[in-house]
Order: C-alpha cells, then structure tokens, then sequence
C-alpha cells in the first residue's frame, strides 16, 4: 500500500472532542470514524488491528478445542422468550417485522447457541464441547463513551461451553481461563488482573471479569498485597468508601479503576434447563448439559491497547497487532536516487507477503515521521541520500512488548529484505 492513497485520516497535533488518551490515539490515528454517537466505523487501519486481535484469539480458542460458528444477528423473539430474557433484559433491542413478528437485534447469544447445540447433542459422549463466535453485537445502552469503550454496536467474541459435571466444568473453565492472559499478552497488553465478580444478567454463580488497569477505567477495583481482587460489589458489601479491607489477609486494599475487556461465567443449567436442551448419559438416563461462556470485547481490546500503549506521538502496537509490519520512508533526493530504491525495498517486502506501507510523498522528513508514528509500523525503514551514500539504510523500532535497544539500527542495502524478515519473526517472538 502507498501511503498517499490509504484511505485514513490522520491528524498530527490536538484533537478535538475525545476523552481519554486512548480514544485521542484512535481520532488522531484515523482508527475510528463516528458515524453516529455510539456507532462507529472501523477505517482500514482500524479494521487490520482488529482483525488481528480476532485472529489471535481464534487461535487461542481453538487451541482449547473452541469450534468457531456464526449465529444471526437478528434473532426472533420466541427464542427470547423461552427463557424469560425477552421481558427481563433492559439493554435488548427490540423491533417488529413487516409481518408483524417480533425480534431482537442479540446483545449475547445464550439462546440461539442453546437452540443450536440441542439439535446436535444426543449423547454424553459428544460432551463437552464448547462452540464461539467473533460477530457484531448491539446492546441498546443509556450512555456511551471513550470512543470504542462504550458503544451500543460492537464486535465481540462469544464462546458457549456444555459439560456433564460441575468438576468438567471447571477444569474447562480453568483452561479458557488461562487462554485470555495468552491473548491479552499477545496483544501486548500488560495491565490485565482478573477479579471475580456477579453474574449480572447472565445467570450462574462463579464468574471472572479481566480488566485493564487504568485510571480511565470506569469500573473500580480492589487489589490486595496478597493476591486477593475484586470488583466494587466488594464495596457492597463492605458499605463503600475508600478503606476496603480484605476478606482474605485483613490488610487494607488498593482501590484501582479498570477498563473492562473480558468476562467469563459458569452458567449452570440456567439455559439448557429452560430451554430443555438433553442428552443420554452413559446410565441411559436423560440429563440436562451444563454450560460455560466466555466473552472478549474485541473493540474494546483495540481501544484498551490504545488507553494502555501510546506517546505523545502516537499508539504503540506490538508486531501481532500493528495494522502494518513495515513502513519503508523514501527522503527526497536531489540525484533523484532514494525514491527508486525505496521503492525497490517495498516492491520486495510486498512479493514476500510483508504488510508493507511505502511513503514517498514530497513533503518534509518530519511530517512522514510524525505521520509513520500515528500508523505505527513497528519496523520503520529510512532510505535517505546520506544513508544510500554508505549502502545502508535505517531502521526505527517502535512496538511495545520487545526491548530493541540491542537491535540494529540500519541494515546493509544487499541483505535489508532478508533483516527485515528475520526481524519481524523476533519482534513477534518467534
Ligand atoms: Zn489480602
């Protein structure tokens, strides 16, 4: 892709109207573009990051044996009403077909994956198995904010786990559990702690909440010296104010706020009972599965990495996520000779599937790198007449899980395509 015909609009300096830093990094960025308030378009470099994040998750969820379905987004009301949800839900989203049928646009999809794995199960022995979708959801919200922390449309990842026994419950849920620290480390988020917490509006008794530790968080936590956290029904209980003690070590707590990103809950039978979903036990009894679910905000995942990661010059994505690897920057020459190579550099990253980003425009040095640090390649390559002059050219790092103080800070001409390759496996870990 050449710069000059990305369809994004960066902005380099203030921006006006945002909240917190990390909705700031997406207008400046061009990540984001409101089309209307709580709705927001995802620009192609926005939609890269994102789709990234899924595809980390998709590996993360297959690698605990999830089995990824699409489920409509608009579903008939009946379902709903099966268990009660239709009436009892507030955010619900409700409208009337020409045929005067009623439905709901899902804000979670317990229902129709329940409806799905009734007409699959028949036997114990297909048990467990836990199916996941990454899709478009709508929660009819009072309020919105912080760009992508908030919004009444969003993207995320829904997983439904059914199981015999409690105890194979919990062993999966331990397994999926573990899976959402690899994906938040592998976004390049650090501040991820988990905290147990109510299960609101989904039924079932044990669940976990994964936050992002941030003072822009509108949820607030307690964190404990010995390990112990939890959300503000702490503060609940304990009759608020800002001396919470722990129920575990009886030390006082650090109150923190928190963006939340992930949730995971063990349901029980509140679905399948309702919903009379059965198989035959292995004692030829029929018996009623028992279910998990697990939900990331994708979104959300974008918009915390930005709260979290950034300078005062622009976001800072880690390899995995980037929207590019590389930026290859060609400097205006007078002998006219920076450009072609630079183009050269890009023609072959690009034949060796390198999601590359060419920025030859005839503009100042300092607007391209103040422009490359709002895209953020984390590999920048610099063609300039001084570094073509020593057969070199310059690399800059910026990524946000890997120390590249150690790493070279220009490539010879000849082997820049091959360096660049090597890097880019380091900096993704590999
Ligand atoms: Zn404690």
């Amino acid at each position: 892709m050449r710069i000059e015909n990305l369809c994004v609009k960066r902005q380099i300096g203030d921006v006006a109207g945002a909240t917190t830093r990390g909705h700031k990094m997406a207008i400046k960025g061009g990540y984001i573009y409101q089309t209307f308030q709580g709705g927001y378009t995802l620009t192609p470099t926005g939609w890269r990051v994102v789709h990234k994040i899924e595809n980390i998750i998709r590996d993360e969820m297959d690698s605990v044996d999830g089995q990824e379905i699409l489920m409509p987004v608009v579903c008939t009301a009946d379902l709903w009403r099966e268990t009660g949800r239709y009436d009892a839900m507030a955010v619900l989203a409700k409208f009337k077909g020409s045929s005067g049928a009623d439905y709901v646009i899902c804000p979670t999809h317990e229902e129709v994956v329940t409806d799905y794995a009734r007409s699959v199960i028949g036997s114990y022995r297909q048990l467990p198995f836990m199916l996941y979708q990454i899709q478009t959801k709508f929660r009819d919200e009072l309020r919105v904010r912080a760009g992508l922390i908030r919004t009444r449309e969003f993207i995320m990842k829904d997983g439904y786990s059914f199981h015999e026994t409690q105890e194979d419950l919990e062993r999966y849920y331990k397994l999926c559990f573990d899976a959402y620290y690899r994906i938040f480390r592998r976004c390049g988020l650090k501040n991820i702690v988990d905290v147990m917490s109510s299960t609101g509006d989904m039924g079932g008794a044990v669940a976990h909440e994964f936050q992002l530790v941030n003072e822009m968080g509108e949820d607030t936590l307690y964190i404990c010296d010995c390990g112990f956290r939890a959300n503000k029904e702490l503060e609940d209980q304990q009759g608020g104010g800002e001396n919470a003690v722990c129920p575990k070590c009886g030390k006082p707590m650090q109150k923190v706020r928190g963006i939340e990103i992930g949730n995971i809950f063990q349901l029980g039978k509140k679905y399948t009972d309702s919903m009379h979903m059965t198989y035959t036990a292995a004692d030829g009894t029929e018996k009623t599965p028992i279910m998990g679910c697990y939900g990331i905000g994708v979104g959300r995942t974008m918009a915390a990495i930005l709260e979290e990661s950034a300078d005062d010059n622009g976001p800072i994505w880690n390899m995995e996520t980037a929207p590019f690897a590389v930026e290859v920057i060609g400097l205006v020459d007078k002998e006219n000779k920076t450009l072609p190579m630079a183009e050269k550099i890009y023609n072959e990253l690009k034949g060796a599937g390198v999601e590359v980003l060419l920025d030859t425009r005839d503009i100042r040095a300092g607007e391209k790198f103040a422009d490359a640090d709002l895209i953020a390649a984390p590999i920048r390559l610099i063609v300039s007449e001084k570094n073509l002059s020593r057969n070199v050219v310059e690399v800059k790092y910026r990524v946000n899980d890997f120390d590249t103080t150690a790493m070279p800070t220009e490539f010879k001409i000849e082997t820049c395509v091959a360096d660049t390759l090597t890097t880019i496996q380091k900096l993704l870990h590999k």
